[in-house]
């Protein structure tokens, strides 16, 4: 026996579960398709929660993430009344999440593995040898069960500027054509403009004023911006397996769902699974054992379920300009504006995942 654990796919999740196994005194070892450290080119800038700053620091790894806190959180719709506000001082945390580059991320586990056996350009092998296979591979292509859902959507990403410091504020503003976000990165702010998929392709080659001009007419005159760095794009849709265990094997990360990133869960869900997936096999001697990994796909049912159909209602709710949907969404985000226990419920559930609820 070659090691007791095999991870196929050395991206983040792999990464990060190699790293929470070694904590439980597991052994596993990664195999990647890519040559090592490709995912520390990866240009996304990723919010990640209160919750998996936590997670990241028991790994030993987030002090050595560049990272911008967000403080504030502010919810809007276009073409309404109604907004929502959450503060990191009401629930009682130094910050509700935190602003990062995926590449970092990726350096700093990457240089956390150590002695962990990691063979890069090297696809999955057709018959592994190891107790439990943890298929970490991203995007799901094909799977009997998949669940799949377009929302004909894509993410175009850049870095911007504002006239004034951004305070720590990240802004999600729904508008019909999709949300856009301004995540507070260092001096200035991570975009996410979500649009029409047709379109994303001519939006994403504008010049840097069309550009401008556009974000700024889709997002509002909240945040003042004056200069937009370089464009990328990202397909977005749902695709989930419905059964994360199969025998002997484990789907983690991207392999397991793949989300539309509107309220920036999908990494976050990702460590919640790794936690419990590390605390499940704890101690066991054999770590592919049926009824560990039947315990674990329970416990992390209903987060993840709770996690996509959240995303889910986001986009479908949010992304639409039909007049009774529009009031009633701006009257959700007055009252949950209007009642804290509500928003704190809301915050938290983001902030930790469907079992805090
Ligand atoms: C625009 C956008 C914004 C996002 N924003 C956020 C956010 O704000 N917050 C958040 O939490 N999440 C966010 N996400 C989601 C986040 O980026 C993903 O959850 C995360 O990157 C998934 O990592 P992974 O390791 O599962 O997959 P990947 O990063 O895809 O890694 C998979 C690895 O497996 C390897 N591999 C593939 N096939 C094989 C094979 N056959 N054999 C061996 N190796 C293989 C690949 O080379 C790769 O290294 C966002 C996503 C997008 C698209």
């Amino acid at each position: 026996m070659n090691g007791p654990v095999l991870i196929i796919g050395g991206g983040p999740a792999g990464m990060a579960l190699a790293l929470a196994l070694r904590r439980k005194g597991i052994e596993s070892r990664i195999v990647d398709a890519r040559p090592r450290g490709a995912a520390k080119a990866d240009a996304r800038i990723l919010a990640l929660s209160h919750g998996s700053k936590l997670i990241l620091e028991t790994l030993g790894v987030w002090r050595d993430i560049p990272h911008t806190p967000i403080e504030t959180i502010h919810v809007s719709h276009a073409g309404g009344l109604g907004r929502t506000v959450m503060r990191a001082a009401e629930e009682d945390v130094p910050a509700l999440g935190y602003v990062l580059a995926a590449g970092d991320l990726a350096a700093a586990l990457d240089a956390a593995l150590g002695e962990i056996p990691y063979t890069d350009n090297t696809p999955a092998p057709q018959h592994p040898d190891a107790l439990l296979v943890v298929h970490a591979e991203g995007r799901i292509d094909d799977a009997p069960d998949l669940v799949t859902r377009d929302y004909g959507q894509h993410a175009v990403i850049c870095e911007a500027r504002g006239d004034r410091p951004h305070g720590r504020i990240a802004w999600e503003r729904f508008t019909p054509a999709g949300p856009v976000a301004l995540l507070p990165f260092h001096d200035g702010y991570a975009v996410v403009l979500t649009c029409p998929a047709a379109d994303s392709a001519r939006i994403a080659t504008l010049d840097d004023a069309a550009f401008l001009a556009l974000l700024q007419q889709r997002f509002g005159p909240r945040v003042r911006l004056t200069a937009v760095g370089a464009r990328l794009v990202y397909p977005l849709g749902l695709r989930m397996r419905r059964q994360v265990t199969g025998e002997r094997e484990v789907w983690i990360g991207n392999a397991a769902q793949t989300l539309h990133p509107v309220a920036g869960q999908g990494f976050n869900l990702a460590l919640r699974d790794i936690a419990e997936l590390a605390d499940t096999l704890t101690g066991a001697a054999d770590p592919g054992d049926p009824a560990l990994l039947a315990r674990y796909a329970a416990r992390r049912r209903l987060d993840r379920l709770a996690t996509v159909e959240f995303t889910g209602s986001l986009v479908r709710l949010f992304s639409n300009d039909i007049g009774p949907l529009r009031h009633l969404r701006g009257a959700g985000l007055l009252a949950l504006d209007l009642c804290p226990p509500a928003r704190s419920f809301l915050a938290r559930r983001m902030m930790f995942g469907a079992r805090a609820w």
